[in-house]
């Protein structure tokens, strides 16, 4: 029926553009297989593209029917889906983990220390050596680095290395001696100096105490920052992004967003999400920054309510079952009521970080309160469309109310699959079933945004996928008691990463389907998403980004 209906479309645009002589395009893509994203069905077919729009989806465009001078390329056969969107991705920072070493997905201790090692062998005597993205969670050595880890290979090199959720860095002695780091110096304010049973430094800092050294590792200049965007730009596209939603940055960084696009370097779409405190109040001021061509636009704020599962900053109703706490909140309640009420009177999104179901719910009553303030003053803006950033852990009662409020979760599968191997230990089995709960909350009729979080996680479509349809880590293993009937649909999957966050970003009109009328943003992979083997998902491979109707990546 669906294909009947497709033969029908193509025939009727065959015949008007028939009547036009020939078809005045940029770009065909022939002979690939087309996910529009309407449906979970493919067919194999051709996308004509003029500057920036789709203008031609059917069968065939046969040669004769369009004019000279288009790029044309030939798929045999490889799939073609709507443009991919990371829908909670920071470029910047995945831009500078490209720049600087990188130690993301390294499964020991002693690989990462491998690793760090050969990068100094490329270096100066004297030289930063500054890696990020270690992870401790799955090393059988269980144990963080020490500085005498690093001592023992670089005596002379200062050396920092971040762990990947940028909450702690592991330094070696050069640098504590350089920042007077010893048994003698006490925690500061809101973070600590781990210390070994004879009091000694053991070269991990602990969140605020990371800023003891901060002083003294090189200034990052308005330069460094833009290398970084278009690292991470030309990083992201390589891999079949086509979107971005930025949470967090400064008008700083706008302005180097908006110099790269004037440069033409701005090869994927970003949706920038402004930091709470002063850049949220400039943007209040003066309003969203809507782009017409929807490369770079402004209009939404990114807040905090708490921390992160992991190191136990999540606030949680009932305590950890692992620890003696709720979490930490993290927000100044008079703060943030007139900067919500301010933004929905202006149509600015909220995205707010919140993990524990505490955190979520505290984020339910702010957005709450503030609609119901606006209907009193009638001022309510028809669907205002406000985000939770990871929406982790919801009790049954407060995932009605994204229904009621009409929230957009924006969740990452790929913390799911990493917080796998602690989250129950966190949160007990009873509030397991409500953390990660993709499948509650899509089957009571909401959508999720889906995004990376990179470069905390890695930042890969593949896996996002992959962790959403299989709920498994990257080696297949689920803990007894992992609720993996949460887990999606490929076509839900797919929908998470186009049209949903599309809808996430009030651009569903112009994008998120592959449809005449709407952007030509593709992402084209050598394999199947949509049918293949769930380990094979990991071993496709994107060849081809299209972008704005341009070719921002080819293999
Ligand atoms: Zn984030």
């Amino acid at each position: 029926m669906i294909r009947l209906l497709f033969i029908v479309v193509s025939l009727y645009v065959s015949t008007s553009i028939a009547a036009s002589k020939c078809l005045d395009v940029d770009l065909i893509l022939t002979n690939g297989t087309i996910y529009s994203g309407l449906n979970d069905r493919s067919f194999v077919g051709t996308i004509a593209s003029k500057e920036s729009k789709i203008i031609y989806v059917g069968d065939i465009l046969p040669d004769s029917l369009h004019c000279a001078g288009a790029k044309v390329i030939n798929l045999s056969g490889k799939y073609i889906y709507p443009g991919f969107t990371d829908a909670h991705g920071h470029l910047k920072g995945i831009g500078y983990r490209e720049l600087s070493l990188n130690l993301q997905g390294i499964s020991s201790l002693s690989e990462t220390l491998e690793v760090v090692k050969n990068y100094l062998s490329t270096k100066e005597l004297g030289d930063w050596i500054i890696g990020r993205g270690w992870i401790d969670k799955v090393w059988p050595e269980n144990r963080f680095p020490t500085r005498w880890d690093l001592d023992s290979f670089a005596p002379n090199n200062p050396v920092v290395l971040e762990r990947a959720d940028g909450h702690a860095v592991v330094v070696n002695s050069t640098v504590l001696k350089l920042a007077n780091i010893d048994s003698n110096t006490e925690d500061p304010q809101g973070g600590f100096i781990e210390k070994d049973i004879n009091g000694e430094p053991t070269g991990l800092l602990v969140d605020m105490a990371m800023n003891l050294i901060a002083d003294f590792i090189p200034k990052l200049t308005r330069e460094d920052d833009k290398e970084a965007f278009l690292e991470g730009i030309k990083r992201n596209v390589s891999l079949g992004w086509t979107q971005i939603h930025v949470p967090g940055g400064t008008f700083d960084d706008i302005s180097i967003l908006n110099e790269i696009k004037s440069e033409n370097k701005l090869l994927q779409r970003v949706y920038f999400m402004v930091s709470d405190g002063e850049p949220a109040d400039r943007l209040l001021k003066q309003g969203p920054i809507i782009d017409p061509e929807h490369l770079l636009t402004v209009r939404a704020i990114k807040m905090y309510a708490d921390g992160a599962l992991g190191s136990r900053g999540a606030a949680l109703l009932e305590k950890y079952s692992d620890y003696d706490g709720k979490g930490v909140f993290i927000f100044l309640e008079e703060e943030t009521r007139p900067r919500l009420i301010k933004a929905l009177n202006k149509g600015i999104q909220i995205g707010t970080h919140a993990i524990g179901d505490h955190g979520n719910r505290v984020v339910l009553d702010w957005y709450e309160d503030t609609f119901i303030e606006a209907k009193k003053n009638n001022n309510f803006l028809v669907s205002p469309r406000w985000r939770i950033e990871h929406s982790q852990n919801i009790t049954p009662q407060d995932q009605r109310r994204f229904v009621e409020l009409d929230i957009i979760p924006s969740m990452q599968p790929s913390h799911a699959i990493g917080d796998l191997h602690f989250a129950i230990d966190r949160l007990g089995l009873d509030r397991i079933n409500n953390a990660y709960a993709w499948r509650n909350l899509i089957n009571q009729g909401l959508i999720i945004a889906g995004g990376t979080d990179a470069p905390v996680e890695i930042g890969d479509p593949r896996i996002e996928f992959y962790a959403a349809v299989t709920r498994k880590d990257l080696d297949g293993f689920y803990d007894e008691g992992w609720n993996l009937d949460q887990r999606l649909t490929r076509f839900e999957a797919l929908k998470m990463f186009t049209i949903w966050p599309a809808i996430a970003s009030f651009e569903e009109e112009v994008k998120g389907t592959i449809e005449v009328g709407k952007f030509a943003d593709f992402s084209i992979f050598d394999k199947d998403l949509m049918t293949i083997p769930e380990q094979i998902i990991l071993e496709a491979k994107n060849i081809l980004t299209v972008v704005n109707g341009k070719v921002v990546f080819q293999e």
